[in-house]
């Protein structure tokens, strides 16, 4: 039996806006490259206008945010105030709960409930580092007599943030909460798929009391507002979640200027399931771990590695899980239970299919699902594939759609080995009874973070980020903190 949250959505229609636009140095305007239309993965028509930034706007941008960062108005502040501001930022984001949600599937296609915990998410990030503002503390270094010395944390200055349409507003409040706190000010260039919900950070800052060219926030194409901002020579420092490909011009671009930045590139990651594990509880993760965002999570549970002895039995129950999610427009889905919304594009759906018809040429077997779904919109079956073997692309290559891959191990060694055998390590997981056999796992698994008979296991609190081609640098937690600041040691000699 799968449990689930006891959480309903009180739905209440919001006046759609239809026109958006971008939020530079404390002021609303339109976007130099015109607009975008952004649809409704729910029901394939068109939702709202959203203005594009060009090249200009970016570099207005970026100068209002290096005018206020060297103003002193927030980094000069005792850390406890921006730690105030930041908190509201939170609170602001949770009195407008509904509406944002409402928003946010709109134009995600995630459903409502859904929508909710990532705004109730995006507000536990603005608590988490609000409470942080004042543990980043120099420490003083001994020199021996006749000096005095110590180190202490400064803001990088302007903090450019390339946010993914996957989690619109809890990407961008992970990067934009830790950033602030630590008295950078931001530029956030919202995703072109999913621009809408970011307009509601600009207002939270405005209700916290944030000064002008702290939070910008814009909408524009990758290869042109993104591009633009990534290699802008006043942008201090970077952060990135998305594609390996665009991390990589992302990269570029920072090398070139010789600044600082943190990838989080999604990932293939892997569950070993042992003969001993509980099958029953793991129905749970796999509905979380590969259904929840209809599969469209950097750290999703794509591929399960299972004894051999119980490959049935867990295929069967995957199957299950699958079947059992009743898939529509998120919008009508109001109440955590069995159900899953639109991806976010035709082109992300058709993408995952075509992975499926592919990885079926190669071998696998579709136990349940695999197919477009005859319906307006971005809908995808729930999918299961047993007999994928470790070298089949869909078993090496991000599907980020709602397709779960199940292969076979026979030796311990060997679900390590096909665990570890992907270019990607954002996060794995084992499920065993043995504490011997999961610390194991967990030392040998080559990944950031180990879940332990609970996938997505951890919160805000815990360090998350990718070994190889997940990327580099590190997201939640205390350590995220260490991104946004650049440590200054002052040396005195002692007369
Ligand atoms: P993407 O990496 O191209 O886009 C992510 C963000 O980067 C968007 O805001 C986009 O406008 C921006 N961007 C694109 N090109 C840029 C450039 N040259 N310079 C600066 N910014 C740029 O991702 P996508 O094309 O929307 O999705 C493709 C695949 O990426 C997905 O199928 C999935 O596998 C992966 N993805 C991963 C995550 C994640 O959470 N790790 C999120 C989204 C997509």
């Amino acid at each position: 039996m799968i449990g689930f949250m006891p959480i309903v959505f009180k739905s209440k229609v919001t006046q759609m806006i239809d026109y958006w636009q971008n939020y530079i140095n404390g002021a609303w305007g339109d976007g130099g490259a015109g607009r975008i239309t952004v649809t409704n993965p729910g029901t394939g028509e068109a939702l709202a206008e959203q203005a594009l930034a060009d090249a200009g706007d970016v570099d207005r941008a970026v100068q209002a945010a290096r005018a206020m960062h060297r103003s002193g108005a927030l980094s000069a502040l005792r850390p406890v105030e921006r730690g105030r501001m930041v908190q509201a930022m939170g609170r602001y984001l949770l009195d407008h709960q509904d509406k944002i949600a409402h928003v946010l599937t709109l134009e995600q296609g995630k459903p409502l409930w859904e929508a909710a915990l990532e705004v109730k998410g995006a507000a536990r990030y603005f608590e988490y580092y609000g409470n942080q503002a004042e543990t980043v503390e120099g420490r003083s270094i001994p020199l021996g007599a006749g000096y005095f010395d110590f180190t202490t944390y400064e803001p990088f200055g302007v903090s450019a943030q390339i946010i993914p349409w996957n989690y619109p507003v809890e990407m961008t409040a992970r990067s934009l909460s830790a950033g602030l706190v630590t008295g950078n000010a931001c530029v956030v260039k919202s995703p072109e798929l999913t621009p809408l919900t970011n307009a509601w950070f600009p207002r939270a800052a405005e209700a916290a009391g944030l000064p002008k060219g702290a939070v910008n926030v814009l909408c524009g194409l990758g290869h042109e507002a993104g591009a633009a901002l990534a290699a802008h020579p006043d942008v201090n420092q970077i952060v990135f979640t998305g594609s390996v490909s665009t991390g990589i011009a992302i990269a570029e671009s920072a090398a070139r200027n010789v600044v600082p930045c943190v990838l989080e590139l999604g990932g293939k990651s892997a569950a070993i399931v042992h003969e001993d594990a509980d099958l029953e509880a793991f129905e749970k993760d796999i509905r979380w771990g590969i259904y929840f965002n209809a599969g469209q999570v950097c750290s999703a549970m794509s591929r399960v590695i299972v004894h051999h002895t119980r490959r049935d039995e867990l295929v069967e129950r995957a199957a299950a899980v699958a079947k059992s999610l009743s898939v529509g427009p998120g919008i009508e889905r109001t109440a955590c239970a069995a159900n899953m919304g639109a991806m976010v594009s035709n082109a992300q759906r058709d993408r995952a299919a075509d992975m499926v018809s592919a990885a079926q040429a190669a071998g696998a077997r579709v136990v349940t699902g695999g197919r477009k779904m005859n319906i307006p919109g971005a809908f995808m079956e729930p999918t299961v594939l047993s007999d994928v073997t470790p070298d089949m692309v869909i078993a090496q290559e991000e599907v980020f759609g709602p397709v779960l891959s199940i292969l076979s191990f026979r030796e311990e060694a060997d679900a390590i080995r096909i665990a570890n055998g992907t270019p990607y390590g954002l996060v794995g997981g084992v499920f065993t009874r043995d504490i011997d056999r999961a610390m194991q796992a967990a030392q040998n698994i080559r990944a950031g973070q180990v879940f332990v008979n609970e996938w997505y296991a951890g919160g805000v609190e815990t360090p998350f980020g990718g070994y190889g081609k997940s990327g580099y640098g590190r997201e939640k937690g205390r350590e995220a903190l260490w991104n946004y600041v650049q440590t200054k040691n002052i040396a005195i000699r002692l007369r």
